[in-house]
């Protein structure tokens, strides 16, 4: 693909002869080399007429300013209309609603017998696995802009579809006959219009490079992240957003053999391309992914050696957690490929190798992008042997395999176990209802509530990618987290079958899920009058939802702190702590509309109701106890803006907004001193810079929670909360835990301490330091925690164990009394993923959620991030009891001292 090359080499001799001859007239610093422009962006011709540039449609050239991706739209769509090598479709809609497209890129010959390629394609990697013609193109798929912000890949997308749409070269013409190119050319909309925005209203007439002008310094939360402020590229196992969701499904119907993945990285950076670092690859990634994966990359190599532009690679990034878009085509049988170029952050960045111009970061990722395309035509055989292989060899190994099926029950919460079964829908992972009653893993699994995974099928190495439970790595390092077992995110009774345990007989009709199930609605009364009471069990995931909708509409609940037996209306039945009661007699909207609400929520937010007909109970509380609660519709403020984490916060937004349909205030931290903290009942801290808050702002905060404001606090903030919030001696020691905590494990710091005689100089190698801190560092894990049942913030919870995710080794400081200490690290924590054996024995036995009275109102401070990538169904109703069941817990005073 020799001709497919800018006119910028000659424009760049030029340039380095002119920047020298005025380096040696000015005798400064000689610069490294003068910026592309975006008229040197021009794709090698001739061109059809009829098919429209870029600039012809947007109105300036590629690289001049930055696009807006209805701008992208606009463009892919004149593409499609003007070119037979192009078709336009979509594949669905943001959060924010913009449309996500996708343009199919082919020779007009193989886009005219589209179903019938894709039929023996996909018949390759199933079962007999026969192989596909030799006439088979390779199916490649150009993703760009996952990060809002690294716009360079978007931008350059134009070019790279209207060369392949327009060129008249033999090159194009034969590239697009042995592949077929898809195009997703905005993989984050909403976040690379954020951007586009902000680097396009900050930028003048003149380009300005000095780094701290505004147009390089996004606003909070820039472009990165989506409508939620979540990473998409984190979330391709998850798969919890649209955008995702989406693009899985685009996945599943192309089934492609090479995925590209366009990113940007820092300014002073060059240019990445995968391999990675090959000791950090996924151990489910086959050996001979990173083979094709080093032959593609002498493609890359040899575009970049002819223009002179600096690369490396096999260093700082890896192909570890497959929620990664350069990684998750590793376990669907495709080599995924990260490409990252020194970000220009804006239209021009002064940098350590030179001007930076957006123009030239666009150049970058045009050139590969040409590169994989000329890679996938030249290893075209190679690619569809590898992925056919792929799945005989998963097929071969499953066969094989000690374990034969996971199996995994509702825990009496069928809305988690729909999330479960739709997540595992996503993947194309097949499940099959439990078709008789098994024992196993210390659980009981019942048919109509349990569901049989078995290890046999397509998607085995992702099943096993994603249920597997693994301590042991050959690196320490990671780029992302280290763990992501879905069981335990979801917190669901789980236990694998051996093949001699597994029998074809348990598996049941094949689980499609359907909507989110309905709960239980209440049976009438005997006289067909309006019950006594109704009783709303608390263990539904939606339950939430629920409380929360019947509250807002005036009905008055209260929730049981212990708990009772009583004669419903369709039977004896025990109902735990945590049951919401609502009396007849305390509706002022009248007993008919609450029975229509408690039957909509039933319904639709799949909780169990109960009637019963007397208040006097069978054991336990009775329904006038005044061991039942009275509850609040919570008034939440979270508080968000410049020094809070985008993705924390983003995390409580996103759940209390889409799952549980409460409104939240997002207040910015620095405006936290205007509001009236009154009109709250929640104030929500999460992780984030915390100690530069104004005095008087901590001291409006103390005296809101100290006369009865709920303030839940996680990681950072529960530190912080700590020593300001409620009165305890401040340590602003950096690695110091707070009075009475746990001692840290961290280096000595300053000075020797009195009385320490050795001065003695340890030495450990300056090349080993990277290593020596990955080893000390948690990068994300799963950590185990018992939660006490009896706690009003455990309420619903049936399990004791609860799995946590967790990102640091930091312990937090346990609670004032033993009773305050609802969660506490297990003594063997570690559950899954990569932690070093001290940094585990210092977070066992550890406070991981502690309670506290603080006055009149309530602190919950929360060591970790309960809600991670919304992908933890289980630890993330701990949030909810907070909110709903904050202002119950009680003060409580240590005996004993
Ligand atoms: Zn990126």
């Amino acid at each position: 693909m020799q001709s497919i090359r800018f006119r910028f080499p000659v424009l760049l001799a030029a340039a380095l002869v002119i920047v020298v001859v005025a380096a040696v007239v000015a005798f400064g610093p000689p610069a490294l080399a003068a910026p592309i422009e975006a008229a040197d962006l021009v794709p090698p011709g001739p061109h059809r007429d009829g098919v429209p540039t870029p600039a012809s449609v947007l109105g300036f050239e590629v690289g001049e300013r930055h696009v807006r991706h209805d701008q992208v739209v606009t463009y892919a769509k004149a593409l499609a209309a003007a070119s037979d090598r192009v078709v336009y479709s979509e594949q669905g809609r943001t959060h924010e609603g913009r449309v996500q497209p996708l343009l199919t890129i082919s020779s007009p010959a193989n886009l005219g017998r589209l179903d019938a390629l894709l039929e023996r394609h996909r018949a390759a990697s199933e079962p007999p696995f026969d192989a596909e013609p030799a006439d088979a193109p390779a199916i490649v798929w150009l993703g760009y802009s996952i990060h809002g912000d690294e716009a360079s890949g978007a931008n350059a997308s134009l070019l790279v579809a209207y060369h392949l749409a327009a060129s008249e070269g033999d090159e194009v013409a034969g590239l697009l006959s042995d592949v077929v190119v898809l195009i997703d050319p905005s993989l984050n909309p909403d976040g690379l219009d954020r951007f586009a925005n902000w680097a396009n209203m900050h930028h003048g007439e003149v380009s300005v490079g000095d780094r701290n002008h505004r147009e390089h310094r996004q606003g909070w939360p820039g472009g990165r992240t989506n409508h939620y402020w979540f990473d998409l590229n984190r979330d391709w196992l998850p798969a919890q957003h649209p955008e995702t969701r989406n693009r899985l499904a685009t996945l599943r119907h192309w089934r492609p053999h090479l995925l590209a993945d366009f990113h940007e990285m820092g300014t002073d950076s060059t240019y990445f391309f995968q391999p990675g670092v090959p000791s950090r690859q996924n151990p489910l990634t086959p050996a001979a992914n990173l083979e094709l994966t080093r032959q593609i990359a002498s493609h890359h190599a040899a575009a970049f050696d002819r223009a002179g532009r600096l690369y490396y690679s096999e260093e700082t990034f890896d192909d570890f957690y497959y929620g990664k878009g350069s990684t998750y085509p590793d376990v669907q049988g495709a080599i995924g490929i990260l490409f990252e170029q020194a970000s220009a952050r804006g239209h021009l960045s002064d940098s350590d190798n030179g001007p930076l111009a957006f123009a030239d970061a666009v150049q970058g990722h045009y050139l590969t992008s040409f590169s994989t395309l000329e890679a996938a035509q030249q290893k075209r055989r190679a690619l569809l042997d590898y992925h056919a292989d792929f799945f005989r060899h998963a097929a071969e190994r499953a066969a094989g395999a000690e374990v034969a099926a996971y199996l995994f029950g509702d825990g009496n919460d069928p809305a988690r176990a729909w999330h479960f079964l739709d997540l595992l829908a996503a993947h194309a992972i097949e499940v099959r209802a439990l078709a008789q009653p098994v024992d196993a893993g210390g659980h009981r699994f019942r048919p109509g509530h349990a569901w049989v995974v078995p290890v046999e099928q397509r998607q085995s190495s992702l099943v096993e990618a994603l249920f597997e439970r693994r301590t042991e790595f050959a690196d320490a390092t990671f780029y992302d987290v280290s763990a992501w077992t879905a069981q335990l995110a979801f917190d669901l009774p789980f236990a694998e079958l051996s093949s001699t345990a597994f029998s074809t007989r348990l598996l049941g009709d094949p689980a499609t899920p359907p909507a989110l199930p309905a709960g239980r609605r209440p049976a009438a009364t005997a006289d067909g009058a309006q019950p006594y009471a109704w009783l709303m069990s608390w263990n539904g995931y939606y339950a939430p939802r629920a409380l929360h909708r019947l509250l807002a509409a005036g009905v008055a609940a209260r929730v049981a702190t212990g708990s009772l037996e009583a004669e419903t209306t369709s039977g004896r039945r025990r109902f735990a702590a945590g049951t919401v009661v609502v009396p007849r007699g305390l509706q002022e909207l009248g007993a008919e509309r609450v029975a229509e609400l408690l039957a909509t929520v039933a319904e639709e937010d799949g909780v169990d109701v109960w009637a019963v007909e007397s208040g006097l109970t069978l054991g336990g509380i009775d329904l006038g106890s005044p061991s039942l609660r009275p509850l609040v519709t919570p008034r939440v403020l979270l508080v968000v803006g410049d020094g809070v984490s985008p993705y924390e916060v983003g995390e409580v937004w996103h759940l209390l907004d889409r799952r549980w349909a409460m409104p939240v205030s997002l207040v910015d931290r620095d405006l936290l001193g205007r509001v009236d903290l009154w009109e709250y009942t929640h104030v929500v801290m999460v992780d984030g810079r915390w100690g530069s808050i104004d005095e008087e702002v901590v001291d409006g905060l103390r005296r809101w929670l100290r006369d009865g404001g709920v303030l839940v606090a996680t990681q950072a903030a529960a530190d912080w909360s700590l020593g300001v919030l409620a009165g305890e001696s401040r340590d602003d020691d950096e690695g110091g835990a707070g009075q009475g905590g746990p001692p840290m494990r961290r280096g000595a710091r300053g000075p020797a301490a009195e009385g320490d005689t050795s001065l003695r100089a340890e030495r450990a190698a300056y090349g080993d330091y990277s290593q020596h801190f990955a080893e000390r560092l948690v990068a994300g894990a799963i950590f185990e925690v018992e939660l006490d049942l009896t706690h009003p913030m455990a309420y619903g919870f049936d399990d004791a164990r609860l799995a946590i995710f967790r990102d640091g080794s930091r312990p937090m400081v346990p609670g004032g009394t033993p009773y305050e200490n609802v969660a506490v690290f297990t003594e063997r924590p570690l559950l899954a993923g990569y932690a070093a054996s001290d940094n585990v024995e210092a977070i066992a036995g550890t406070a991981a959620v502690v309670a506290s009275r603080v006055g009149e109102g309530t602190l919950v401070r929360m060591a970790d991030d309960p809600a991670f990538r919304a992908y933890f169904f289980g630890s993330d109703r701990l949030l909810a009891n907070a909110l709903f069941f904050g202002h119950v817990v009680r003060r409580t005073e240590a005996f004993g001292e």
